[in-house]
This record gives C-alpha cells, sequence and structure tokens, in this order.
C-alpha cells in the first residue's frame, strides 16, 4: 500500500500567537508539540524559531536549544530546519545552524518574489553557497518552489552540481503576494516539470489548504501541514498542529494510503542510512 509522509510546519515565521494562542514559539513550547505531532503521525518536523518578541529569528541559539531538546528526549523525527526564517540577514546567518546542527533535511528556497512583509531575496550567489553548504554538511534540499520559474533554478544548479539529485520538492502555493495560485492546475503543471525519481510535498497557504491537500493525495504526493501554513481548522474553529496532523492522517487513510513512519519516510526520501 501506498506511503504518504506528513510534514509539520509548527510556527512558520510570520503569524504571531496573539493571533493564533495555540502557535509554539519558543524551543520548549516547539518542542512539546513535536513530540504530539509525531505521535499523530508526523515524520518530518519542519522547524523555524522566534526570538523573545515572538519574531521570526536566524538565531542558531534558539536552533540549537530546540534540537537539543528534541534530540536529548529521544524524540525520532526528520528534522528540516528553514534557512528562510528572518528577511534582510546574511547569507552565512542563514546557514550557520544547519552547519552547526547537521539536521537531515533543510529548506532551499528556490527563487526571489514579494512576501507580504518585504522582499524574500533568495540570489544566485546565495543558492550557490547553500546547495554547497549542504553538500558539504550531508543535508538533504527541500526544494521550496512558489512559482514556476524557481523549478528551472533548482534544475540549473542541479545541472552546475551545486544541488544534488534526486531532490524533494515542495510545492508552496499562494505563498505572499506573488506566489503561484494554489490550483490543481498548476499544481499539475508544476509536477510535469521536475525529474523522474523526485520525491515531492504540496500544500496550499491559508484557505486553499485543503483542496491542495486532497489535490495532492490523488497525485501521489506527501503532506504538509501546521499553523505555519494555516491557524484554521475550518471556518470560525482555530486549529492547533495537532489538530491538523490528526485531520491529514486521517484523509490519508480514509484515501486508502498509509501513513509513512518516520522509518519508512527516510527510505521514500533517500535518508536512510
Ligand atoms: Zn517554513
Amino acid at each position: 500500500m501506498a506511503k504518504t509522509i506528513i510534514t509539520a510546519s509548527l510556527t512558520g515565521a510570520v503569524t504571531p500567537k496573539s493571533k493564533c494562542p495555540a502557535l509554539p514559539v519558543t524551543p520548549r513550547e516547539i518542542a512539546e508539540d513535536a513530540k504530539k505531532v509525531v505521535a499523530a503521525g508526523a515524520s518530518v518536523l519542519h522547524l523555524h524559531m522566534r526570538d523573545d518578541e515572538g519574531r521570526g529569528t536566524m538565531d542558531p541559539a534558539k536552533f540549537r536549544e530546540t534540537v537539543h531538546i528534541l534530540r536529548e528526549e529521544g524524540v525520532d523525527a526528520i528534522l528540516n530546519l528553514t534557512t528562510s526564517g528572518e528577511l534582510g540577514v546574511s547569507d552565512e546567518r542563514r546557514m550557520e545552524h544547519i552547519i552547526e546542527l547537521k539536521p537531515e533535511m533543510a529548506t532551499y528556497d528556490a527563487g526571489t518574489l514579494n512576501a507580504g512583509d518585504g522582499i524574500f531575496e533568495n540570489s544566485l550567489d546565495f543558492l550557490a553557497k547553500l546547495g554547497k553548504c549542504m553538500i558539504e554538511n550531508n543535508i538533504k534540499p527541500e526544494i521550496e518552489v512558489m512559482d514556476f520559474g524557481m523549478i528551472n533554478t533548482a534544475k540549473w544548479f542541479m545541472k552546475q552540481g551545486s544541488v544534488l539529485a534526486p531532490v524533494h520538492w515542495d510545492f508552496v502555493l499562494s505563498y505572499g503576494v506573488s506566489g503561484c495560485p494554489a490550483t490543481p492546475k498548476n499544481l499539475c503543471h508544476m509536477l510535469d516539470e521536475i525529474p523522474e525519481g523526485s520525491t515531492w510535498t504540496a500544500f496550499g497557504v491559508g484557505n486553499a489548504h485543503m483542496p491542495i491537500l486532497y489535490t495532492t493525495l490523488a497525485l501521489g504526493g506527501n503532506l504538509r501541514v501546521g499553523l505555519e501554513d494555516c491557524i484554521w481548522y475550518s471556518k470560525g474553529v482555530p486549529a492547533t498542529n495537532v489538530s491538523l496532523v490528526e485531520r491529514a492522517a486521517h484523509c490519508i487513510r480514509e484515501y486508502g494510503n498509509e501513513v509513512a513512519t518516520v522509518a519508512e519516510a527516510r527510505q521514500i526520501l533517500g535518508l536512510a542510512k
């Protein structure tokens, strides 16, 4: 039976806790939510950090504290650390934590575009450095694609050898102001562009969450859910990370697939040692 991986995006960099009281923001809160979503079926943890005022931060100390709690308390999950948790910081600041902590995966945002709160910048120079950094530290890139041309950018770097294939793709639909709209048709078109042998995940931000979740299941992809992407379970009903992961697991089973265990996710993603 087909296995479907659930990635849990617990926090993100943008939504304030005032808008979503269930949002985990401290290392301890993030670790506690991580344990609960892993128990509910998530095998990949996509992590962002917040500073003491609750703003998105690339401070390596926050990543270190959180990852140490997870490792010391034996949480078995694939760690996927963001390299894009704060706008306007140096290239080096975006890579410091992955060089130190060596997660199994980290994000690689393959292009620049307008976010809601500024320019989300990923220059070719940065992407070349990031790809090289991931190869040197044995970290699998999750290529985040917010628009069609970003697929081409990643493929260009694969050809150059600074991104190692096969990669895992993550289609982030309806992102910010200028991301590709979250429609089944657009997702199908993106899938036509990725190399054979790729694995992939897709999700829609906000209202697009459920339509893309169902489309992704039908197309054989993997799911990502969490408060980073969607803070409402349904109209007027606030979500929690656990409720979103439980629903994703339920949808996978109802569809006729099985929720991938952490060991199975490692096999599918080519991370098994
Ligand atoms: Zn993220």
